[in-house]
């Protein structure tokens, strides 16, 4: 078996590897390899062709693809190897990688360290258990993007689209715009569940409706799906006899969720969020297993691509200096718990020495209020969703005054 031996491995070129690799050369290490599965780096943004990432970042408008190529051009400047077309199949705790391409056969990657960033996927038709046949025309929406986007078939003429993930808002305007008529977006919650940028731009200024607390109870078809029994939910996401409605279309797609691709990240022994479906870390984007580190989407789900490179550079840099042997041991170590209508908080364990930045999901909408972080920093929100990510920095001073060792993010009233 052919081995190779480097400073850092990271695991997944999309924007957390592109970004994550860069910093840990950033910071001095000297062999980074990047290990992708797929053909080209960029991972998901490839396919994402409309506008809306690197307003932040950039504070420019671009595409998924542009927003990607000025990444892999970063790389293309720097000594950072990328092995494409080659598939990890195993991390040990080690840091031993097992990955096989069609080139090198099997490989034995010793690295000091390890970026975990394979991404995640999409929740399938199987985990909704949706009754009726199997036929043709039932599609993820990101599987659809791919579709129209990449090889540009578009799937189908007619469409309802089940869920109002951001996938799903931004595939009703792709199908509307490709000339299909999307006949519905049907969301079993009371509010929608992408963003709300995403709400007004893909289906409001389209005319599609939003059909909230409803769901799809059946499929209808043999060969190809011909239609859809849609029906109003209760509290209990029961569907409410009576409210049941017919739609025809030959196309169902499926935007009801992302689930952290973490595979690998189990097998390894890496603890992992029963929230966020990613592993546990610590303000370095650490892992229960020292040396391997997690950031982007494969650590919990981002709806801004901006946040994903944001957070992904701390990875990276910590990476890079725990290869080059110069991490620390943290003298304090602080739990972060998620408080009042706070679903989750990452990172989840904190020191007091460096200054951090947490990423958070409330649990359900709420207006007018604060968020609160441990009582050391008070934040007014107008509006807080599911759908937007929280982001806020708390300085090392700041840690440094919290009593006892816990600090508990919280919605409060303003
Ligand atoms: C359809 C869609 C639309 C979006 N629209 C927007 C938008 O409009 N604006 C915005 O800012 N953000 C948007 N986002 C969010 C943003 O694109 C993602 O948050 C971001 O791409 C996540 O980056 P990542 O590197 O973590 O994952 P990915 O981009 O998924 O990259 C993961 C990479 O890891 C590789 N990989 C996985 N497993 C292995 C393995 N075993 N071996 C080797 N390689 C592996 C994959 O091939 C992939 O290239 C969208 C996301 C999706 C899915």
């Amino acid at each position: 078996m052919k081995q190779v031996h480097v400073d850092v491995a990271v695991i997944g070129g999309g924007p957390a590897g592109l970004a994550a690799s860069l910093a840990a050369r950033k910071e001095g290490a000297e062999r980074v390899l990047i290990i992708e599965r797929n053909t080209e780096l960029g991972g998901i943004l490839q396919q994402c062709i409309h506008h809306g990432f690197g307003l932040h970042r950039f504070k420019e408008e671009l595409t998924g693809p542009e927003y990607a190529q000025r990444f892999i051009d970063f790389i293309k400047e720097t000594d950072i190897e990328v092995m494409l077309e080659t598939m990890v199949l195993e991390v040990t705790p080690e840091r031993k990688i097992y990955a096989v391409n069609s080139e090198s056969g099997m490989l034995e990657i010793h690295a000091k360290s390890i970026v975990l960033a394979m991404g995640c996927r999409e929740r399938t038709r199987g985990a909704l258990r949706i009754p009726g046949g199997r036929p043709a025309g039932v599609y993820s929406a990101g599987t659809a993007q791919r579709y129209v986007n990449i090889d540009g078939y578009v799937p189908g003429k007619k469409a309802v689209i089940l869920g109002s993930g951001d996938i799903g808002l931004i595939m009703a305007r792709r199908f509307t715009l490709e000339g299909a008529k999307v006949e519905a977006v049907v969301e079993v919650l009371p509010y929608a569940a992408g963003l709300t940028r995403n709400v007004v731009q893909c289906l409001e200024d389209y005319d599609i409706p939003l059909y909230l607390q409803s769901t799809v109870i059946e499929i209808h078809g043999n060969k190809r799906i011909e239609a859809v029994t849609i029906a109003q939910v209760d509290e209990k996401w029961n569907p409410i006899p009576g409210t049941e409605r017919k739609i025809e279309c030959d196309t169902l797609l499926l935007s009801v969720g992302l689930v952290p691709e973490n595979e690998l990240s189990s097998q390894a022994g890496v603890a992992i969020d029963p929230i966020t479906n990613g592993p546990l870390v610590d303000d370095a984007m650490m892992t229960n297993l020292p040396g391997i580190f997690a950031c982007g989407n494969v650590l919990h789900v981002h709806d801004l691509v901006d946040n994903v490179s944001k957070e992904s550079e701390r990875a990276g840099m910590y990476a890079g200096r725990y290869a080059l042997g110069k991490s620390s041991e943290k003298a304090r170590r602080i739990k972060v718990q998620a408080g009042e209508n706070i679903r989750y908080v990452v990172p989840h364990e904190v020191s007091s020495e460096e200054p951090v930045e947490f990423f958070m999901r409330v649990q359900r909408p709420q207006d007018d209020v604060a968020l609160d972080v441990g009582g050391l920093r008070r934040i007014r929100k107008t509006s807080v969703r599911p759908s937007e990510m929280l982001d806020v920095k708390i300085t090392p001073e700041q840690l440094q005054s919290l009593e006892g060792d816990t600090l508990v993010i919280q919605i409060v009233e303003q």
